[in-house]
């Protein structure tokens, strides 16, 4: 079939009706970034966009969209012209790619009220003159193998067979800016795209401790980032902090059984100067209710407590299949299982408390001055962003 547009239905836009334009302009401005390579054309109204084709691969078009967070569902489409002809010329090239022996249903959706023809009255056109002119295939209006859908619009009718899902959610950006904390593991990604789901702007923070952690991991870590921003459409910005310092006199001055608490917690308090630095609203992690020691309700408690900044967990209460079948479904899952040590998994005590005490955790820290280590790892970072070559600011220059 020749299809020359791409339909592209919104998502939740209707729930914010007074944001609609904003919202409308932030879709509009993600899906001309991810289709620049297509040579499409995009024209996004208040309640719906089309792609113009120009001879693009309407497949590769919609698969590019399938991440665009915002976005309902699209439909590959042919536009025509108003009249009865056309449309039942169309249905036909329709009918005859389906296989003999078939059945077929005609839906109309008339929203130019002052079309001449009724909804049934096209569908019955329609219909019957598919019937005339194919021969191995009959009409079930109930459980039909194909569907042929007929939009009646003011500019113009909208013919089409599919509607394929697609993420849904809010545009990049309508929903405030926060501080992504991206591991190397099957997680962190995962809240990424949940949380980019719901409008939110990311910039990530990365721990790293090398030697202790290989140069592949942080690789492994912008490859996620660029896997994420090719998805989305939008770019995202990677802070790679050094850590082998801190995480080094966590390991010497904390008890072990308390260490990754502290971890946590001195990782936290570097992910919040970024987010005042960055103007974010929130931090989010990839934390699971009961998944690990660190991650019991006692645990996110004290770790919480070295922030006034609200923590985001999306994947808080979900199932690790679960968790793992959206990394497979996002294409984070391969990249994540790569074998790269994580500074967490190095240093992870055998037997880490699962109730760990604030008041033992904030005794034993008080004794260490971390905060000349948080301000030089806050000052070294690394930044890169998604699919570039790295680049080195310090943190100062990020203000
Ligand atoms: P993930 O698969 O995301 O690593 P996990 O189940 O392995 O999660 P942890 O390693 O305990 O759990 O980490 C919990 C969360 O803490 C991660 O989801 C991530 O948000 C954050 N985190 C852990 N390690 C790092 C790191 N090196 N850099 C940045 N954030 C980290
Ligand atoms: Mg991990």
């Amino acid at each position: 079939m020749n299809y020359d547009h791409i339909l592209v239905r919104y998502g939740e836009l209707t729930l914010k009706s007074k944001n609609r334009k904003i919202f409308v302009d932030a879709l509009r401005r993600t899906m001309i970034q991810t289709l620049e390579p297509f040579g499409v054309h995009v024209k996004a109204n208040r309640d719906r966009a089309y792609i113009e084709l120009n001879n693009a691969d309407p497949y590769k078009v919609m698969d590019a969209l399938k991440h665009v967070t915002g976005i309902l569902s699209v439909s590959p489409v042919v536009k025509l012209e108003k009249t009865n002809a056309a449309m039942q010329k169309n249905a036909v090239d329709f009918a005859h790619e389906f296989q003999d022996g078939s059945t077929f249903k005609i839906e109309v959706k008339r929203a130019d009220k002052g079309y001449p023809l009724k909804t049934f009255d096209i569908q019955q056109l329609l219909g019957s003159h598919v019937l005339e002119n194919t021969e191995e295939i009959t009409v079930d209006v109930r459980q039909p193998d194909y569907e042929i859908m007929v939009e009646v619009r003011q500019d113009a009718v909208y013919m089409y067979r599919e509607v394929i899902a697609c993420v849904g959610g809010f545009p990049a950006g309508t929903g405030g800016r926060a501080i992504l904390m991206l591991s190397g593991g099957i997680d962190s990604p995962v809240a990424a795209f949940e949380i980019m789901k719901k409008g939110v702007e990311v910039e990530a923070v990365h721990f790293h401790s090398p030697p202790y952690t290989s140069p592949q991991a942080t690789e492994k870590v912008k490859q996620l980032v660029d896997i994420i921003s090719d998805r989305t459409g939008v770019d995202i910005r990677l802070n790679i902090v050094p850590f082998t310092e801190l995480q080094t006199t966590i390991y010497d001055r904390i008890p072990q059984s308390l260490s990754m608490t502290s971890t946590r917690r001195i990782m936290l308090r570097i992910a919040e100067k970024l987010a005042s630095r960055k103007h974010a609203g929130a931090i989010v992690n990839g934390e699971n209710l009961g998944q690990v020691a660190s991650q019991t309700m006692t645990s996110m408690h004290v770790i919480n407590r070295v922030t006034s900044f609200p923590i985001l967990r999306p994947l808080l209460t979900l199932e690790k299949d679960e968790i793992i079948g959206k990394a497979k479904a996002y294409g984070t899952y391969e990249t994540s299982i790569l074998p790269f040590e994580d500074c967490c998994t190095i240093f992870t005590p055998k037997s880490p408390k699962t109730k760990p005490s604030l008041e033992k955790v904030e005794g034993f820290e008080s004794r260490v001055d971390f905060e000349p280590l948080i301000d030089e790892a806050a000052d070294n970072i690394e930044v890169y962003i998604s699919n570039t070559e790295a680049e080195s600011e310090s943190f100062e220059s990020l203000l």
